[in-house]
C-alpha cells in the first residue's frame, strides 16, 4: 500500500513537472503529497502506447521539449510517464529524466487544430473569469486566454468603459476620418440597396470611400502624418467616382511621400471595380457590407474590411491590427508567438466574440434569443474597434514606451497587468492582496500550448525556492476544487474587482515592464534573400539632363520612377570583382538602355560612387550606384519616340525631384547629386 502511495506520489509529480519547467526536478514525497495525490486515477493513463526512440538529455531541455507538444500529445507523454514509473524504483528525479527522454517535434497548425484550440479556449463548459493570474512560464489551462472582458462576472461593466473612455477621447487626435455614425439600418437591413433612399445611400457611400481611404493610408503611416495627405487627397479626388476617373500619375503624385505605393495603385484599381453599375459587375460606387464582399476587391484585406463593415456599415466584425493585437495579447495573457497562426486566429476570435458581445450589450436580447442570430447594426462596433485602437496607439503602448496602465479603462482585465502585479507583490512592492490570494489551477488535458517557455525570471527563481512542493500540492488541488468552488469564486471575483488601490510608481514600473513582454515575437532565424543591382544616372551633355525610366505598372514599386537599374545575376558578387568587369556590365547596361532611346554611338565617362543598402519587406538589395556622363554630343539627342517616352525620358534634375520615386532610389538620387555638387 505504501509502495502504491509512493508510486502515484512519483507519476503525479511526474505529470506536474511536464507543465511546471522552471522547477528543478526534485524527489518525491509521499507524506507530504499523499492526501491531494490519493486522488488521482491512474487508469486515466493510457498503456498502448509506448515510446519508440530514447535520447538522453538534461531534464530542463526535455522538459521543455515536451511542453511544446500539443494537448493531445499530453497524454501519450503520461503513459511514458507510467511506462517508466512502473520500472523505476529511484526517486521522481530519474523518472523525470526518463520520460523527458522522448522530444515530440510540435505538429504544425492545421485548420482543425486552430478550430480545436479555440473551441478549447471560447467554449469551456464551466463558469469562466476563475483561473488567477499566472504570468507564463507557469503552468495555465488554455482557458485562462479566454478574454476577461468576455468572461469576468462584471465584463460587460469592463466594456462599458472602455466605450465611454473612447467617448471621451475620440476628437483629441483630431482626425478628419473620426465622424458620427450614419445609421445604415433601413440600408444594411434591405434586400436590395436600389430601394433605400437616394440621400442615405450617397451618404454611406462618401463615409465609407473615406474609412477606406483613411484605413488604406493609416497601414504603417503614423495618424500625424497621414491627417495632411488625407486632406489633400480629399481636395483633388473627393469621391470614389473621381478617383476612378483619375490618372495614375496624379494618384500617385498624391501619395508621393507616404511610401508603400502600391497601397494607391490598388485603391485606384478598386475604385474602377467598384464604380461600375450592377450590371456590369461593378456597385455603382458603393463599397459591398460585407466582409466576404469586400476582401474580394484589390487592396482590402480582412482588416480593412473589418473596418468598413464595422464602421461604416455598423455590422459586427472585428478589426485586428498590430495596436489592436498587442491590447489582446495583454487582455488574454498570451505568450505565443504573434507571427503564428494559432495566436493570431485566437487573437481575432477573440476580436470577433467581443465586438460581437459589445452589439449585443446594445440591446435587451437575453442570451438565450440571441441563439443563431446575427447582432443588429448599429455604431456600437465601430465604436469599440476603433477603441481598442485607440487604446492601442496612446495607452496601451509598446516597449520602450511602456504602456501607462494606470490610465487604462480594461486594466481589470488584463491577464498582463494581474501578472504584473502578482510579480510586484512578490517584490514586497505591492501588499498581499487580492492575486497572489488566489491558487492557482493547472488543468493537464487542457494546458496551454500557445505560449512558449520564456526566459527564466527572477520572481519564478524565487516561487521555486521558496514553495515549490506546497504549489504543486496547490495546483492539483484547485484543480479538483475549480469545479466545486467556481459559483462562490466569481461572486468573490466580483467583489475584489471593485478594489480602487493603485500600486506604487515603483510597483507599476515592474508591472508596465512586464506587460511589455506581450505580444511575443519568436525571433527571425529565416534569412532575408539577398540582391545586388546597378544603378545607372546617364548625364546627356547638351542639356545636362539625366535619363530616368518608369516602372511597370505591376509589381514591386509599380508605376514609379528611376533611374536606370539592373539586377545582378545572385552569383556575381559585386565588391568581389575587378575594375575591368565592372565597367563591362556598365557599359552593357548602358547599351540595352540607350538602344531604347535611340541613341546607337556614344562614349562616356564613368565613375562608381557608392552602394545604397535597401531592405524590402521580402529582401535586401544592395544597390550600387554609377555616374555616367555621355560625352560625345553629336550623337546624344534623341528622346525616343512617343510611345518609349513615357516609359523613358531625359529628365532635368528638377523634374527628377517632382517624380514618384521609390524611397531607396531617392537615396541613389542623392548620391548622384552630390557627386555632382549639388
Ligand atoms: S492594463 Fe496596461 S497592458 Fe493591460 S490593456 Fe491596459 S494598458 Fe495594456
Amino acid at each position: 500500500m505504501v509502495e502504491t502511495r509512493r508510486r502515484s506520489a512519483r507519476i503525479a509529480d511526474a505529470k506536474i513537472e511536464l507543465l511546471d519547467h522552471h522547477t528543478a526536478p526534485e524527489s518525491a514525497d509521499s507524506d507530504s503529497n499523499s492526501s491531494a495525490l490519493s486522488d488521482i486515477d491512474e487508469s486515466d493513463f493510457d498503456s498502448d502506447v509506448r515510446p519508440t526512440k530514447r535520447q538522453k538529455i538534461a531534464g530542463g531541455q526535455a522538459s521543455r521539449a515536451v511542453r511544446k507538444t500539443r494537448s493531445t500529445t499530453v497524454k501519450t507523454v503520461t503513459t511514458r510517464t507510467k511506462v517508466s514509473a512502473t520500472t523505476t524504483t529511484s526517486t521522481s528525479t530519474s523518472i523525470t529524466t526518463t520520460l523527458a527522454a522522448t522530444p515530440i517535434a510540435k505538429p504544425k497548425a492545421t485548420a482543425a487544430s486552430i478550430q480545436a484550440l479555440v473551441t478549447q479556449i471560447f467554449d469551456c463548459p464551466f463558469p469562466q473569469g476563475n483561473e488567477p493570474p499566472c504570468h507564463p512560464p507557469h503552468p495555465h489551462p488554455l482557458t485562462y486566454h479566454n478574454p476577461l472582458l468576455l468572461s469576468s462576472p462584471t465584463a460587460r461593466k469592463h466594456r462599458d468603459a472602455l466605450l465611454t473612455w473612447f467617448d471621451s477621447v475620440s476628437s483629441s487626435r483630431q482626425m478628419p476620418w473620426r465622424k458620427p455614425w450614419i445609421d445604415t439600418t433601413p440600408f444594411v437591413s434591405s434586400s436590395s440597396s436600389a430601394t433605400c433612399p437616394q440621400d442615405l445611400k450617397e451618404a454611406v457611400a462618401q463615409r465609407a470611400y473615406e474609412v477606406l481611404l483613411s484605413e488604406t493610408m493609416l497601414q504603417q503611416t503614423r495618424v500625424s502624418t497621414v491627417i495632411a495627405y488625407y486632406n489633400k487627397w480629399l481636395a483633388a479626388l473627393p469621391t470614389m467616382q473621381s478617383l476612378a476617373a483619375a490618372q495614375p500619375e496624379e494618384v500617385l503624385s498624391l501619395w508621393k511621400g507616404l511610401g508603400y505605393y502600391s497601397r494607391a495603385t490598388r485603391l485606384h484599381a478598386l475604385a474602377q471595380l467598384v464604380c461600375p453599375p450592377p450590371e456590369e459587375g461593378g456597385y455603382d460606387g458603393l463599397l459591398p457590407q460585407t466582409v466576404d464582399k469586400l476582401v474580394q476587391l484589390p487592396g482590402i484585406g480582412r482588416y480593412t474590411a473589418g473596418a468598413v463593415a464595422s464602421i461604416v456599415y455598423g455590422c459586427a466584425e472585428p478589426m485586428v491590427d498590430g495596436n489592436v493585437i498587442r491590447v489582446l495579447t495583454r487582455q488574454l495573457g498570451i505568450r505565443g508567438d504573434v507571427k503564428s497562426k494559432e495566436v493570431l486566429e485566437v487573437v481575432w476570435e477573440a476580436a470577433k466574440r467581443l465586438v460581437e458581445a459589445v452589439a449585443w450589450d446594445g440591446t435587451d436580447v437575453t442570451e438565450d434569443g440571441r441563439e443563431g442570430k446575427e447582432p443588429p447594426v448599429s455604431d456600437r462596433p465601430g465604436t469599440w474597434g476603433q477603441g481598442l485602437m485607440e487604446l492601442g496607439a496612446t495607452v496601451c503602448l509598446p516597449g520602450p514606451a511602456k504602456p501607462k496602465c494606470g490610465q487604462c479603462p480594461v486594466k481589470d482585465t488584463c491577464r498582463a497587468y494581474q501578472e504584473g502585479v502578482k510579480i510586484a507583490t512578490q517584490k514586497g512592492l505591492v501588499p498581499e492582496g487580492k492575486v497572489t490570494a488566489r491558487k492557482r489551477v493547472v488543468d493537464i488535458e487542457d494546458s496551454c500550448t500557445l505560449c512558449p517557455l520564456p526566459e527564466a525570471e527572477e520572481s519564478d527563481k524565487q516561487e521555486s525556492d521558496t514553495g515549490t512542493k506546497k504549489r504543486k500540492q496547490g495546483e492539483v488541488s484547485a484543480f479538483f476544487d475549480k469545479f466545486k468552488t467556481s459559483g462562490t469564486r466569481r461572486k468573490k471575483d466580483a467583489a475584489e474587482d471593485s478594489d480602487p488601490a493603485e500600486p506604487s510608481s515603483a510597483a507599476m514600473e515592474v508591472i508596465t515592464s512586464h506587460c511589455c513582454k506581450y505580444p511575443y515575437t519568436k525571433p527571425k532565424t529565416k534569412k532575408l534573400r539577398e540582391e545586388e543591382c546597378l544603378v545607372v544616372a546617364i548625364r546627356r551633355p547638351s542639356d545636362g539632363r539625366y535619363l530616368i525610366h518608369k516602372r511597370p505598372a505591376k509589381g514591386l514599386l509599380a508605376g514609379m520612377w528611376e533611374l536606370p537599374s539592373h539586377t545582378l545575376p545572385a552569383d556575381l558578387k559585386w565588391n568581389d570583382g575587378s575594375a575591368a568587369m565592372k565597367k563591362d556590365k556598365v557599359r552593357m547596361v548602358l547599351k540595352d538602355v540607350l538602344k531604347e532611346v535611340g541613341v546607337s554611338s556614344w562614349r562616356e565617362k564613368e565613375a562608381e560612387l557608392g552602394t545604397v543598402p535597401w531592405t524590402f519587406s521580402h529582401f535586401k538589395l544592395a544597390m550600387h550606384v554609377w555616374a555616367v556622363d555621355l560625352v560625345k554630343r553629336d550623337e546624344v539627342g534623341s528622346e525616343g519616340g512617343e510611345g518609349n517616352a513615357k516609359m523613358k525620358r531625359w529628365a532635368t534634375i528638377e523634374e527628377i525631384e517632382g517624380e514618384n520615386m521609390g524611397t531607396g532610389m531617392k537615396k541613389c538620387w542623392e548620391l548622384v547629386k552630390e557627386s555632382r555638387g549639388r
